[in-house]
């Protein structure tokens, strides 16, 4: 406790940015990663009762998170994910491990249960695979659901909050995250996690500030304590004084009038302060997200990521359901352009219906192109899919991570087969829809003349292509410093892909998260793109930026920096050059200081917090 004359010491935390939002308020800790079992032996008569103890638990666990993903099955990826939960509850290895503790070794049900997802946990996180090792947290969550059903009262498993709250947890799941999102929730605070964890996703989704990654926060932090959260900068200030608070106070302020600015100029055609026309579409994950693309006046999508309509469930989309879910894109942007990337399934993003083979290095494997070559059925069907809601919409369709133009010749035939058998069902022939190729590993750009020949568009995703430039993971938190598009290796090979295209008369627009960046959106226009797809809710500042500069200008930054040597003095000229005319809007927006280090240090322009 602390009085006015020992006020408790201000500590700033940096973290990861997951979710956009400045606010101050007080904290509640969940604490649940170290809840005390009872190591308990049990005595045989007790062994069924056990047994029925963990099945009326799993039976309430999975009902529980089935109930929650109705209540959110329109919101978009979170429903399925809650289902995904459900069955892991209900999980037979899961079930056998305990009953093995509770028959054999009489533990009591939450011993057992400890024991056992300690060990499914240990035998994923010890994986070399990055998608197991994500697993073995959920395996965590899940088993502390199940544990708290089993020993906790009623009374203490819904959390409410009375009164506006920033929540803090070593790990937030998003069935938490779900429960609390709805009212009173400031903001979500974690320990872990990164910008791509389900909980900020979630957190995005519900417009609640978040920082994740906030190592050793817990220790600082406890119920009460009053705390300043910049979500946009990933940063927490605990016990902020009265200059953090009147900061914040300014920065809200600023934020909502650049807001409030920003959305008058949605239906505002896009150009330069010069005039030079650049088109902004929207990346797509669900199709339900298509109102909020629209809402903030996306000019069509030049990215919707089909795969995930595969995850997190049992069987595959039907050609019905995918026909379904295109035509309710295309129906809410009439007209415009819907751009399906065929399912870009392997890697790190597995569905359960999709059998793909054990490989050491999954995102050198059997990811995207090769897995629809190897499933011809599964893209067959997709393809037919397309044809037949291309009759209602104006659809393009790109092929991900190819690197070699055989690939896009053998989708072609795929594609002329579906087109043809529609044709035939339909009684009448299926509009044209242009096949592009995703430039997304240096193979591919090198060879962009080759693809703009056999492609008549080409769209460059430069998550995967600096991923494999440099390769780094693109999922490690540890490397995120070495993973930046800024590189000039990679804009030496967007030069590349956007000469091969101007030469050869073939559009060529880029889906990578640079793009949503306004310093990066920028750059990629002085490179002499025209078309970007970005993340919905970048586009108004995204246009703000290209509004304020003339091409000229962007033109000789670019130029200058693909002459550059690292990545951080790209981001250094960037900082220098273009930031101080954006000003306001690189407030708002803020990268994480993990993740752009250079820009960051820059872009500012009012004093960051103390
Ligand atoms: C990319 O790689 O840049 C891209 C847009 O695709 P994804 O992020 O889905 O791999
Ligand atoms: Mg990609």
């Amino acid at each position: 406790m602390s009085d006015r004359a020992n006020p408790p010491a201000r500590r700033l935390f940096k973290g990861i940015a997951a979710a956009p939002g400045v606010v101050v308020g007080a904290a509640l800790v969940l604490d649940r990663h170290e809840r005390r079992v009872v190591r308990r032996r049990i005595l045989e008569h007790e062994v069924d009762h056990e047994l029925e103890r963990f099945a009326a638990a799993v039976a309430k666990v999975s009902a529980g998170f089935r109930a929650l993903g109705l209540r959110v099955a329109e919101a978009g990826p979170e429903a399925s994910l809650l289902e995904a939960y459900a069955l892991m509850a209900e999980d037979d290895l899961l079930r056998r491990e305990v009953e093995r503790h509770i028959v054999h070794e009489r533990r009591s049900a939450s011993f057992a249960l400890v024991l056992a997802v300690r060990s499914i946990a240990r035998g994923l996180g010890d994986a070399r695979d990055p998608y197991l090792r994500e697993r073995s947290h959920d395996v965590g969550f899940i088993g502390e659901e199940l544990r708290r059903a089993l020993t906790l009262s009623e009374a203490e498993v819904p959390l409410a909050l009375e009164s506006p709250t920033i929540v803090v947890g070593y790990e937030l799941s998003p069935a938490d995250a779900l429960r609390l999102g709805s009212s009173n929730v400031l903001a979500f605070v974690t320990e872990v996690g990164s910008r791509t964890s389900h909980t900020a996703i979630l957190a995005r989704a519900l417009a609640v500030p978040c920082v994740v990654g906030l190592v050793d926060a817990l220790e600082a932090i406890e119920s009460g304590s009053v705390l300043c959260v910049d979500g946009a900068r990933g940063t927490v200030v605990v016990h902020p004084t009265a200059d953090d608070r009147a900061d914040a106070a300014r920065r809200v302020a600023r934020q909502e009038a650049l807001r409030a600015r920003l959305d008058e100029g949605r239906e505002r055609p896009t150009r330069t302060s010069c005039g030079v026309r650049v088109r902004l579409l929207a990346n797509l994950e669900l199709p339900s997200q298509v109102e909020v693309a629209k809402g903030h006046g996306a000019e069509g999508v030049g990215l919707f990521r089909t795969e995930f309509l595969y995850l997190d469930r049992t069987t595959s989309p039907s050609e019905e359901e995918q026909h379904q879910a295109f035509v309710r894109v295309a129906q809410a942007l009439p007209s415009r352009p819907v751009t399906l990337r065929t399912f870009d399934l392997g890697g790190d993003k597995l569905a359960s219906a999709v059998a793909t083979p054990r490989e050491a290095n999954p995102l050198l494997g059997t990811r995207a192109v090769r897995l629809q070559l190897r499933e011809p059925d599964l893209l067959l069907t997709q393809l037919r899919a397309v044809a037949r809601a291309s009759f209602d919409a104006n659809l393009r369709v790109m092929v991900p991570l190819v690197s070699s133009v055989d690939e896009l010749a053998q989708v072609r035939v795929l594609f002329e087969r579906a087109r043809a058998e529609i044709t035939l069902e339909a009684g009448r022939p299926v509009p044209h829809v242009p096949l592009g190729a995703m430039i997304e590993v240096p193979a591919a750009a090198l060879l962009a003349r080759e693809f703009a020949r056999e492609a008549e568009f080409l769209s460059i995703g430069t998550n995967d292509l600096a991923q494999y430039t440099l390769a780094v993971d693109r999922s490690s938190r540890a490397l995120a410093h070495l993973a930046s598009p800024y590189h000039p290796a990679v804009l030496r090979l967007l030069a590349m892909v956007i000469d091969a295209g101007r030469a050869l008369d073939r559009p060529v627009s880029l889906c990578g998260e640079i793009a949503s960046e306004p310093l990066g959106a920028l750059l990629l226009v002085g490179l002499g793109l025209r078309e970007l797809s970005i993340e919905a809710g970048a586009i108004p500042l995204v246009k703000a930026a290209i509004e304020r500069v003339a091409s000229s200008e962007l033109e000789d930054v670019a130029r200058e920096a693909v002459a550059c040597g690292s990545a951080s003095e790209v981001e250094l000229l960037l900082g220098r050059v273009l930031a101080p005319r954006l000003g306001d809007i690189l407030l708002a927006y803020a990268a994480s200081p993990e993740s752009r280090p250079g820009l960051l240090a820059q872009k500012l322009p009012s004093a960051p917090p103390k």
